[in-house]
């Protein structure tokens, strides 16, 4: 536990611990590279670790890092299991998240619970959470900015939840947690690190129930994704 204090106290959040939202300073904010540093060792017992992940999210229901928290009605923190091996990572809540400050609980959501169950995963057994907390107005895409600002909570909840594998769903998440200015298209089909996980890129559900023509190649990256998971069973 100490040492999840330590790094959550490196990040800025020296007060986290006594409940009070503290922003960090713009010096300590996490760099918008995914570079590995220093976190939760593996062997950081599971309930340190998620009572490290709910006083995060505890504590980012009341950020004011951007402009998206004037517009808000619920911070979307994340849902699902704290300690998945699997994570999804989508873009930004749309209206019906912000109405119940949950993710992917729209017509998006019903798609990726689907792709979930194709891979024999329930939902609740894997973690889901977004690049930015808050609605963009209109649903835009985030900007650089409101991208930048909560960096640090997503870099947090990998860090906590310390999933084997990662999926960014669309090109916003995976541009974001890749660095690169790609296209989907072409950053889909080979393995990435973040933070030291293993990362895979595919369409975003939205996405798909616009363009039917991205299924199959959904499907084969979530068979990708089963397969590495399946792989590393039994201690990998
Ligand atoms: N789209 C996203 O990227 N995230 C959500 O939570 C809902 C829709």
């Amino acid at each position: 536990m100490r040492e999840i204090l330590e790094y959550l106290r490196d990040l800025g959040f020296e007060d986290l611990y006594r409940s009070k939202v503290v922003p960090p300073s713009p010096s300590a904010s996490p760099s918008p590279s995914a570079s590995p540093r220093s976190r939760p060792a593996a062997n950081e017992s599971f309930p340190d670790r998620a009572e490290a992940l709910s006083s995060l999210c505890e504590a980012v229901q009341g950020c004011e890092r951007c402009e998206l928290s004037r517009s808000r009605q619920k911070v979307v923190f994340g849902s699902g299991d704290g300690s998945a091996d699997l994570m999804f990572i989508g873009e930004a809540p749309g209206a019906q998240e912000d109405r119940q400050g949950l993710p992917f609980v729209g017509p998006a959501g019903e798609l990726l619970t689907r792709i979930i169950q194709a891979i024999d995963l329930r939902r609740e057994d894997v973690y889901i959470a977004n690049i930015v907390k808050c609605r963009p107005p209109g649903n835009r895409d985030p900007l650089p900015d409101e991208v930048a600002s909560c960096r640090g909570y997503l870099e947090q909840q990998i860090a906590l939840v310390q999933p084997r594998v990662i999926v960014a769903l669309g090109k916003v998440a995976a541009q974001t947690l890749l660095g690169m200015d790609e296209t989907l298209g072409r950053m889909r089909g080979r393995w990435y690190d973040v933070l030291d996980v293993p990362t895979r890129v595919t369409y975003h559900p939205a996405g798909v129930l616009r363009n039917s023509q991205w299924r199959r190649p959904v499907w084969k990256d979530m068979q990708v994704v089963r397969d590495k998971l399946k792989a590393g069973e039994g201690g990998d």
